[in-house]
């Protein structure tokens, strides 16, 4: 048994009547910590989240909160606190009823639960706005106020229901460093549930990527970055995605041929199977423009886009493999150009198990 460890799931699996949603999930977070549930739409992200709060319960395995089994305690017990997407605000309460709401439903003195609700109001700047009723908000200040009556609660766990998808990004990226800071001055633990792997990279300190109910790899975000355990995760983690070309080794296995015009070859940073059908992954950043230089292949450039500070290429036959260049160049659609990659950034997968190698 860890003190150390808030939320500990062994085994655990949920059916909604014949339907296997989440399958033998294993997941130990220590406490403190902020790990982040990703995985594209329908992978269980939310139903693991709603789980651990106690809205759903699980159909098999353990789960534990600060050491205590937790399956069939109700939410109310369980000491988590839950932003949703939709803020879930009581409209026709003021902002201040809306902090103080649960506070009064335990029974906390009406003095007492003001003055903690003006406290956290000061903490996340809504102290002016304790007087309007939800309408009168803009998103970001709902969201504030949906933190607030969670922040209110002192929970032990923050649980996050994809609560900046009904932002605009510029205020997305504000709030989540705002999270992010909140999370750290108040040492609680946190479960963010996003479907946007740059929010998770950035927010979480360990990144829980799901797919089809059962957890594909958990771990720094860095390190599912560098290593990604198959193609599916390296084609999740990562912006824009990692590009993926059939290859075969060569008699050696420490080179690759790409099935491109001319079959370039790529040297390997380290040694692979030899004479094996592979899937080749190059992340679009990893890729370099380079007229000479060493391990490189040929495309003809198709797409060009510029933001003023990155350029993104569209290259190869289907203009499906992407560059991300960070300064200008002198090229146009119809070049052929040389793509130079670094032999210890090429990532092999196997075509049939998608696992990599
Ligand atoms: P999204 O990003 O779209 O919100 P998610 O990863 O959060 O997706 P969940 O909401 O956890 O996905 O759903 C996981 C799977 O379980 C989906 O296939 C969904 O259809 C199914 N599911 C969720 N709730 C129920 C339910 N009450 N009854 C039956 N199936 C359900």
């Amino acid at each position: 048994m860890t003190q150390n460890l808030q939320i500990e799931l062994t085994g655990v699996d949920k059916h909604y009547g014949g339907f296997h949603a989440l399958k033998d999930i294993n997941l130990s977070i220590p406490n403190g910590s902020f790990v982040a549930l990703v995985g594209p739409s329908g992978c269980g992200k939310s139903t693991l989240l709603r789980s651990i709060a106690g809205l759903e319960s699980i159909t098999g395995g353990v789960m534990k909160i600060t050491d205590e089994v937790v399956n069939d305690m109700p939410p109310r017990r369980r000491d988590v606190a839950m932003v949703f997407q939709s803020y879930a605000l009581y409209p026709h309460m003021k902002v201040i009823d809306n902090l103080t709401y649960s506070l009064r439903l335990k029974k906390t003195p009406k003095a007492q639960a003001r003055k903690m609700a003006e406290e956290v109001a000061a903490t996340i700047g809504l102290e002016t706005l304790l007087d309007r009723y939800p309408r009168e908000l803009s998103g970001g200040q709902r969201q504030r106020v949906a933190m607030g009556r969670a922040i209110v609660r002192r929970p032990k766990v923050f649980l996050f229901d994809e609560p900046l998808s009904n932002l605009d990004a510029s205020l997305r990226v504000h709030m989540r460093k705002e999270i992010r800071a909140l999370h750290d001055r108040l040492g609680a633990t946190s479960v963010y549930v996003t479907h946007d792997q740059i929010e998770a990279m950035t927010m979480a300190d360990h990144v829980v990527v799901l797919r089809a109910g059962v957890i594909e790899q958990q771990g720094a975000p860095l390190d599912l970055y560098d290593r990604p355990a198959s193609k599916f995760v390296a084609g999740f983690i990562g912006s824009p995605a990692m590009n993926f070309i059939p290859g075969r080794t060569n008699g050696d296995g420490t080179s690759v041929d790409l099935a491109l015009d001319g079959q370039p070859t790529l040297r390997l940073g380290r040694p692979a199977a030899a004479n094996q059908d592979v899937i080749v992954g190059l992340r679009p950043e990893h890729l370099s423009m380079a007229s000479t230089g060493d391990n490189n292949f040929a495309v003809r450039v198709g797409v060009i886009e510029s933001t003023g500070s990155t350029t993104y290429v569209g290259a190869g036959d289907r203009n499906d493999i992407t560059v991300v260049l960070s300064d200008r160049r002198n090229i146009s659609v119809g070049d052929r150009v040389q793509l130079a990659i670094d032999p210890d950034k090429v990532h092999l997968f196997d075509p049939i198990t998608e696992a990599a190698l």
